[in-house]
């Protein structure tokens, strides 16, 4: 199999243009692995190893926002106290992501070009309003992460494209919260789970609510959302509507881990206990 080792993000650019689309990006590979050539015949596949690119690598503060480069893994975000500070939510999902192996090497930026519906990174990243820079020879764009999914493990990043990093700004949020619901505490591919976060209107805010595992792609339950923002300044208690609202956001369906009703149940009772007597800010 050939595996190409650039140094420099120019040079990565440059080797996935020259082989336009047949070279497999590659950072902790956790979720490459699992897939690995188990044929001769699959071994046709070249890769383009990330891990020599330095400049991928650091999560950096800046007045604004948390970038974290390609190559930051969850365990840079789990000792980074600032990221404790600013954002639990990064922390609470860091943790619970396969265990201790998986967080130290698998990436935020894999989890989310890997593309399940059932990742753990995504839907609290989406929840903070994180958009993804992507790269390539002819230059950089950089979407929402709201916006980066067009269906099943499909999105706007085209082969030629890396993603680069990952931006979430700052916000003074009042709530923020994570659930995920598996057959077990760790190593668990997530059932269903939801990410909750509210900060003030100002400068963008309202209500996010993210669910996983429920749909062809990790979604924003936009009704829900314009739910709870209409009902404003009050201590939650399921307004009117709230069920009717969520059965439009989400498309659960039965496989191997869960049936479509068990999982529709299940993440209304999280939306439901995790924001119980919670009052958002409304100033
Ligand atoms: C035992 C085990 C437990 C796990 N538990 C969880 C869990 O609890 N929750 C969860 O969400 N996930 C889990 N995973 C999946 C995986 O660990 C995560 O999705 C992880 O974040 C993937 O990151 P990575 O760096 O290893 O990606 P890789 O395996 O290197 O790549 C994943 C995909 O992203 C692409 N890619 C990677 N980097 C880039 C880039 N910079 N630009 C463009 N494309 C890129 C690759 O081509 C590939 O398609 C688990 C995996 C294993 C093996």
């Amino acid at each position: 199999m050939k595996v190409h080792a650039p140094e420099t993000l120019e040079q990565a650019c440059a080797v996935l243009a020259q082989h336009a689309g047949a070279l497999v990006p590659m950072a902790g590979a956790t979720d490459l692995l699992v897939h690995w050539p188990g044929k001769q015949r699959d071994h046709d596949r070249a890769y383009l190893d990330l891990s020599g690119v330095a400049e991928l690598r650091p999560l950096a503060w800046t007045d604004d926002s948390l970038k974290l480069g390609a190559l930051t893994t969850y365990w840079d975000v789990l000792r980074d106290p600032q990221t404790a500070r600013q954002f639990p939510m990064l922390i609470e999902a860091a943790r619970q992501v396969g265990a201790v192996q998986i967080q130290t090497r698998g990436t935020w930026a894999g989890n989310i070009a890997n593309g399940s519906p059932a990742a753990d990174g995504v839907p609290v990243l989406m929840a903070l309003d994180a958009s993804v820079t992507l790269a390539s020879t002819t230059g950089t764009r950089t979407v929402a992460l709201a916006d980066y999914y067009t269906g099943y493990r499909a999105s706007v990043r085209r082969p030629e494209e890396l993603i680069v990093s990952i931006e979430i700004p700052k916000r003074a949020y009042d709530i923020t919260a994570f659930y995920k619901v598996g057959p077990r505490r760790a190593q668990a591919i997530t059932k269903v789970g939801v990410a909750i976060a509210h900060a003030s209107h100002a400068g963008g805010g309202g209500w996010r609510i993210v669910a996983n595992s429920v749909a062809p792609t990790v979604c924003r339950c936009r009704s829900v959302e314009s739910l709870l923002d209409e009902v404003g300044g009050k201590p939650f208690t399921a307004p009117d509507g709230f069920l009717t609202a969520l059965r439009a956001d989400v498309a659960p369906i039965d496989d191997i881990r869960s049936t479509a009703e068990y999982r529709l149940t299940v993440l209304a009772r999280l939306l439901y206990h995790g924001l119980k007597g919670r009052t958002p800010s409304v100033a």
